[in-house]
Order: structure tokens, then C-alpha cells, then sequence
């Protein structure tokens, strides 16, 4: 199975987002999804730049609206393994209203979001996961909000898979990211990925000695939400791995009354000649 194109990335070298690339391919053939099986939609930054760098279908949205388009697409055909991608700009500044309700939703999709802590593709400014005090072109003074974890978001509004890692990791990734796939809800993949060119703060060499595995922690228990917030905050949002699983909530395709199972896509919607003119009569 090939999720390989042409399509040369316009990324700069050593930029994380190559490896996150890399690590959804893997896991799609992993999982033994064929190309026509998996649609990534994306949204606007660097990192948006993704679904166009995979051999699948791809959907480049508009800025921060990734997941309501990947959640339509998952309402319509049930039968797509859909990822939505993108930067922490777009998932947790303008588009975290859509992040906090997809993730209470859980509709049966991954999503993967490149946190690089800053915006690369507008040349460098502070983003909702920069540090307090982090110095950019917009906050020359050091930035004086606090900065978003991601984790700790998703597990106090009802998350059923939140995982973290980070790019250098090619193999954790992967797994991971089989895991998401593989999970029966909405699962959230924060991904550490590294700006060579505007974060000089939260680089390779940062995350290597600030991270924390996850199963470097004696008995972590990855189905207890409360004691996940915990280390979440106790470790300052560097945990890594699969951070909390809930398996017994079902996704929302399955429970929402009245909806058929299978999607917009596989059903017959044409009207007969007779109803549409009972339609017709109807509004007259
Ligand atoms: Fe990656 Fe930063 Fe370059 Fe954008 S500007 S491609 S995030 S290294």
C-alpha cells in the first residue's frame, strides 16, 4: 500500500512535521487501510500543507476549520478512516471552539495536530502553547499569557483518547497513531514537532530533556482520567505516549437517535416522481 505521492514538501529541513508525515503512513499501511480508504482534511499553517503530501484523499480547509469539515466528511461516509491535521495555531487559537466540541462530540475521528508552540507559516509569532515570557516579533516584551496544555484541555471536556508524542519518535508516533485510528471516538494526538526556523526555545534537544514517557512512571494507569490530569500537570504537559483511553463511551455516529447507520454517501436519497410531488404540494 503506497501513501506516497509526487508532491515534494515545501517544508523547511529538519522541521518535525516531516516525521509526522511519515509516521501517518506508516500507520495507515500499518492498519491495512488501502489509499481510497482514508481522507486527511487540514487546515491552514505549515503544518496544514499535510494533506496534500499523502497519497489519499486530501481536503486543505480554511484556517481553524479542519474538524468541522473532517466531521462532515465522517457523517457522509461512514466508511472513510478520516484524520484532521494541523498546527497549534489553527487547532487552539482560532480554531479551538470547533477543537473543545469535536472532542466532547466524538465522532470516530483522529486528530493530529503539530504543536511547534509558535506560527511558523506567518515567520514566527507567539501561538496559545507558547510559554509565558516566550520572545517573538509580537511579544518583543515576552509573551504575558499563559500557555494552553492540550491534554489537560481534552481530558476536562470529556476526551475518550488523548495521546502526546513527539516527532523524533518516528515509532511511538506510529503506534500511536494506529491507536487513534483504531479507537472507536475522537482521538487527540498532540505531537511535539519542532520549528527549526522560528523556535530557537522548544527544540529537538529541549524535548528530548524535558518530555516524560508516559511508561517511565510506575503503575500510570492510562483508564484513570482523574489520575491522567494529574501527571498531566504535575509534569507540566510533557507527558508522552497514550495519556488516557475510555473504551466503554461509543462514538457519536452510533448514538445519535434517528440518524441511519450508514452515512449520506451510501444512501439512496433520490425522491420518487410521487414524493416529490407530495413534497411539491406540501410548500405550494
Ligand atoms: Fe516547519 Fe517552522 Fe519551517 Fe514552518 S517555518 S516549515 S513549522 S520549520
Amino acid at each position: 500500500k503506497e501513501f506516497r505521492n509526487n508532491v515534494k514538501p515545501n517544508w523547511c529541513p529538519g522541521c518535525g512535521d516531516f516525521s509526522v508525515q511519515a509516521s501517518i503512513q506508516r500507520a495507515a499501511a500499518n492498519v491495512g487501510l488501502e489509499p481510497e480508504q482514508l481522507a486527511v482534511v487540514s487546515g491552514i499553517g505549515c503544518s496544514g500543507r499535510i494533506s496534500g503530501y499523502i497519497n489519499c484523499y486530501g481536503f486543505h480547509g480554511v484556517h481553524g476549520r479542519a474538524l468541522p469539515i473532517a466531521q462532515g466528511l465522517k457523517m457522509a461516509n461512514r466508511e472513510l478512516t478520516v484524520i484532521a491535521a494541523g498546527g497549534d495555531g489553527d487547532g487552539f487559537a482560532i480554531g479551538m471552539g470547533h477543537t473543545v466540541h469535536a472532542i466532547r462530540r466524538n465522532m470516530n475521528i483522529t486528530y493530529i495536530v503539530m504543536d511547534n508552540q509558535i506560527y511558523g507559516l506567518t515567520k514566527g509569532q507567539t501561538s496559545p502553547r507558547s510559554a509565558t515570557g516566550f520572545v517573538t516579533k509580537s511579544t518583543p516584551a515576552g509573551s504575558i499569557e499563559s500557555a494552553i496544555s492540550p491534554i489537560e484541555l481534552a481530558l476536562s471536556v470529556g476526551a475518550t483518547f488523548v495521546a502526546q508524542s513527539f516527532s523524533s519518535d518516528l515509532k511511538g508516533l506510529t503506534e500511536l497513531i494506529e491507536m487513534g485510528i483504531k479507537h472507536e471516538g475522537f482521538s487527540l494526538i498532540n505531537v511535539f514537532s519542532p520549528c527549526v526556523t522560528y523556535n530557537k526555545v522548544n527544540t529537538y534537544d529541549w524535548f528530548k530533556e524535558n518530555i516524560v514517557p508516559v511508561d517511565t512512571i510506575e503503575g500510570y494507569d492510562p483508564h484513570n482520567r482523574i489520575k491522567a490530569m494529574a501527571a498531566s500537570m504535575e509534569h507540566k504537559g510533557l507527558l508522552t505516549g497514550l495519556i488516557y483511553q475510555n473504551k466503554e463511551q461509543k462514538p457519536y455516529e452510533q448514538l445519535v437517535a434517528g440518524f441511519k447507520e450508514q452515512g449520506l454517501a451510501s444512501q439512496d436519497i433520490r425522491l420518487s416522481d410521487e414524493d416529490f410531488a407530495k413534497l411539491v404540494a406540501e410548500f405550494a
